[in-house]
């Protein structure tokens, strides 16, 4: 059988394909020092729990997870997926580990997730050269480099794939070749052009891979098979303006929105930064952003938050007053000032605690802050300019439970897709910490198993 990507969700699909004994190719896009798509920058995964388990914390019952998918998503979720990829989630480190990939728990500071999210040791890059070297180890084939463009279909049913010229028959295949987040010109058509005349796609940086291209996403999408979710739909933070256009990854990240206040190029807020934890929000902030003139943004806190968030790896601009902050970030100083001395006024103090939606909120302000709301006032100050970074899109095929691409509504015999492929299905909208990799893991693991017995039945079938 042919599986075709190199990142997490592959991998699961490999080594669970040939651990039912199928002989496995795998086809990844990417130079062998490049592999491992987005996997590569990835540092957790989420998972249910009902006690303490190792790594993880208190409980992390299974209704939880989903009311928290359910919220984020804002209902744009398939219950029957998410939950299977939920219970799911309770038994897959076992299998994890089994293939090399140690965890450990989270570090203090990060994104308040000790409780729900277990951290790889070394992160996404050794859970990926693990699985490299456990799929070795079984004898699962990898070619490098070998990009993928279009498969041979017959009724919905997969005959063979080609890169170019070159021609890979099998019996049956898994598409884990990621979403189309580094193709800048899908992402600018998909964004279109706003209302000042912009076009918003252009200010974005890729957080990740410069592989993957959606080129078998799109070709698939045209032969057919069913789609699910909106183009435009993405994970996407706001990140250090400064990001390079691929792979900047997390230390790209600026994590002090919900201790102070964001603005935009005019000077003025324009969304709640309090509204819920930042595992919960940080994805939304990349979309907030890129509805904003010029599509940039600037996060800015006084010394007070200094120590509650992990520092960004690029300083930011620091000033002992907000006027000269102000000039330092090409703002205008009288409307940052105004803005702030509005903020501060209508914050009501409570007891400042930033690890519970906690009672600082402000009162009579558009838009509120209804959390962590504490006046900034104390020097020195900082200002972080932001824009998009687009993680992964949401554009997917639509699978059942046997991870199977569907053709007009019917799933095909022998096509599956795991990981960010077929994200959407659970992922309409929104997103919370680390359930990417639950995604990719659980539905890599359950394409590798459909497809090998789908390969058992081809088998019995020609014996008969
Ligand atoms: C900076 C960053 C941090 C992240 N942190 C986390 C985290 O901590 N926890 C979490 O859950 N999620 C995180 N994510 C999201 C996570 O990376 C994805 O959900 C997950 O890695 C998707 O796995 P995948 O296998 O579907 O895709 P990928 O890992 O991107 O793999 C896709 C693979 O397909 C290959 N490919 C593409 N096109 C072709 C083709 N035509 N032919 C052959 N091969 C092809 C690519 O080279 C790549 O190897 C993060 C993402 C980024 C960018």
């Amino acid at each position: 059988m042919l599986v075709i990507g190199g990142g997490n969700a592959a991998l699961c699909a490999a080594l669970t394909a040939r651990e039912a004994g199928a002989s496995v190719l795998l086809l990844e896009s990417a130079p062998v020092e490049w592999r491992g798509g987005n996997s590569i920058h990835t540092r957790n995964l989420r998972c249910m729990h009902d006690a303490p388990q190792d790594v993880l914390t208190e409980a992390y019952p299974e209704e939880e997870f989903w009311q928290d998918l359910l919220k984020v998503t804002g209902g744009q979720t398939n219950e029957a997926l998410a939950r299977l990829v939920i219970r799911e989630s309770h038994h897959v480190r076992g299998w994890m580990r089994r293939h090399g990939v140690h965890f450990q728990p989270s570090l203090s500071g990060t994104l308040h997730l000790s409780r729900t999210n277990a951290f790889f040791m070394g992160g996404g890059k050794a859970l990926v050269n693990a699985y490299y070297r456990s799929a070795q180890a079984l004898g699962v084939q990898v070619r490098y480099g070998v990009t993928v463009d279009r498969l041979e279909l017959r009724d919905g049913r997969f005959v063979a794939a080609f890169a170019g010229a070159e021609r890979f028959e099998a019996r049956c295949c898994v598409l884990a070749a990621g979403g189309f987040e580094s193709n800048l010109a899908w992402l600018r058509e998909a964004w279109g052009r706003n209302e000042r005349g912009e076009w918003p796609a252009e200010q974005f940086a890729v957080r990740g891979t410069r592989f993957n291209q959606g080129v078998l996403l799109k070709h698939l999408i045209e032969q057919g098979a069913d789609a699910i979710g909106d183009p435009t739909q993405a994970h996407m933070v706001a990140i250090d303006a400064r990001a390079p256009l691929y792979d900047g990854g997390i230390c790209t990240r600026v994590d002090c929105v919900s201790l102070g206040i964001v603005v935009n190029t005019e000077a003025q807020r324009f969304y709640d930064e309090g509204e819920d934890f930042w595992p919960k929000r940080y994805a939304i902030w990349g979309r907030l952003v890129a509805q904003q003139p010029r599509q940039r943004a600037y996060s800015i806190i006084d010394a007070k938050a200094i120590g509650r968030f992990m520092p960004p790896v690029f300083p930011g601009e620091r000033a002992d007053t907000l006027r000269a902050l102000a000039v330092q970030l090409q703002l205008d100083e009288g409307t940052l000032q105004r803005t702030v001395a509005e903020f501060n006024a209508a914050c009501r103090l409570g007891a400042f605690d930033h690890a519970v939606l906690d009672d600082c909120h402000t009162d009579g302000l558009a838009p509120a802050k209804t959390h962590w709301a504490l006046p900034i006032d104390t020097p020195p100050y900082f200002g972080f300019a932001l824009k998009p970074g687009v993680t992964f899109t949401y554009l997917g095929l639509k699978v059942n439970p046997q991870a199977a691409v569907h053709f007009g509504g019917r799933p095909s015999g022998n096509l599956f897709a795991a990981g960010e492929m077929m994200a959407g299905n659970v992922l309409g909208k929104g997103y919370t910490a680390g359930v990417g990799m639950t995604i990719g893991t659980v539905f890599g693991r359950i394409a590798g198993a459909s497809a090998a017995q789908a390969l058992q039945r081809e088998v019995q079938h020609d014996a008969a």
